[in-house]
């Protein structure tokens, strides 16, 4: 199937223009019309090989969706003009524990990557969602709710159920204290799950202008990094705090800001490793974890839950020619909240 979309050619290009060839269709798959890509800033990572190993040429994009316009011969869950998404990963072993617990994100033999990695075939390369068009098992697809406008549901099948899904794990709710570190793609639908959850939700942020737009998402809280004096009142206070920051950062100032089994969630992936004062850990028997996006009957649920409280990232809509300009804004923290390419205009 003829797609066109937007290629790295390798780690130093800027993304360009690209035609190329999709699978035509089996058995159980869809073919989509992609309307919506967001740009994640894993994305950047791996355009840019910053966790190395990249794969080249790649399409990235893993916020996609789009309207099936295809279906083959054993499809049930969609039919042609339904509404369709993808997230971070298009298949997985389908067999192992963790695939058959619905945590396909955890695949025990290797979920298969959207972009930047083979197929379950082990040799053909998966091009992610930077264009016009897509085919995936209808398994791995998610049903989008019809009352949730297109462009600011792309962000949440990464963005959103990153946060979702820890929030969930670590209980967040009424009664609980959660802290956010970076308002970003990510962070700011944290902020938004954890207010509609009932927790009591405060920003972390090196960027002051952004304090209005934490509070207009739900913060009740909002402190600026650049002094860490300043955490000194808010110490031992927190049962969640998630790291959503895709920079470099001492994390042993928030395992200060924890209480008793508070627990600190990675979720920003830098590429270099952390280090860890052990008196932070020891003390208040603080939780040091990681998480993952979430599996497919989290992520269905968590779109679920969008419908239900009207949750959509807040979106800034590119045209295909201005995502190398995005990047860079991206980069720089100047990004209100998710740039989203109109995949019209690939
Ligand atoms: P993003 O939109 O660029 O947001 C990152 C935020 O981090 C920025 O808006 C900024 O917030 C803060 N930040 C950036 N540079 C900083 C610096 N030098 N010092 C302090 N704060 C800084 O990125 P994103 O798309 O949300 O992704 C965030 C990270 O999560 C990336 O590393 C990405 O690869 C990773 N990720 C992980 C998963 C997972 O499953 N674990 C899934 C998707 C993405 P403020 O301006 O508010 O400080
Ligand atoms: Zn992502
Ligand atoms: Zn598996």
């Amino acid at each position: 199937m003829e797609s066109r979309g937007y290629v790295a050619m390798h780690a130093k290009a800027p993304l360009q223009p690209y035609k190329f060839e999709r699978r035509e269709l089996r058995a159980a798959d869809i073919a989509l019309t992609i309307t919506f890509a967001g740009i994640c800033h894993s994305d950047i990572h791996q355009a840019r090989d910053e966790w190395g190993e990249s794969i080249f040429p790649m399409v990235p994009g893993h916020e996609i969706v789009g309207i099936v316009t295809e279906v083959g011969p054993s499809v049930t869950k969609f039919k042609i003009g339904d509404r369709a998404g993808v997230g971070v990963f298009i298949d997985s072993c389908r067999i192992c524990k963790n695939c058959l617990d619905g945590e396909q994100q955890y695949c025990l033999n290797g979920m298969t990557g959207t972009y930047n990695g083979y197929e379950r075939d082990g040799t053909t390369v998966a091009l992610g969602g930077y264009s016009n068009k897509f085919v995936i098992d209808q398994d791995y697809a998610l049903k989008i709710p019809e009352s949730l406008e297109m462009s600011g549901v792309a962000p949440l099948l990464c963005a959103g159920i990153t946060l979702y899904s820890p929030l969930r794990h670590w209980g967040a709710g009424a009664g609980t204290k959660v802290g956010v570190i970076g308002l970003g793609g990510l962070g700011h639908m944290g902020v938004k799950f954890a207010a509609a959850m009932g927790a009591e939700v405060t920003v972390f942020s090196h960027s002051a202008e952004k304090e209005a737009d934490a509070k207009r998402m739900g913060a009740k809280h909002f402190v600026v990094t650049k002094d860490p004096a300043d955490f000194a009142p808010i110490k031992e206070s927190f049962d969640l705090i998630l790291n959503t920051v895709s920079a470099e950062l001492d994390i042993n100032e928030y395992l200060e800001l924890l209480n008793l089994n508070g627990t600190l969630v990675v979720i920003g992936l830098p590429g270099k490793p952390y280090e860890v004062d052990a008196f932070s850990m020891v003390r208040l028997r603080r939780s040091l974890s990681g998480s993952m996006i979430g599996g497919l009957p989290e992520i269905q649920e968590m779109l679920e839950f969008c419908a239900v409280h009207n949750i959509l990232s807040d979106v800034e809509v590119i045209t295909a020619d201005y995502i190398n300009t995005a990047y860079d804004r991206t980069v720089a923290s100047d990004v209100k909240y998710r740039f989203v390419i109109d995949a019209s205009t690939f």
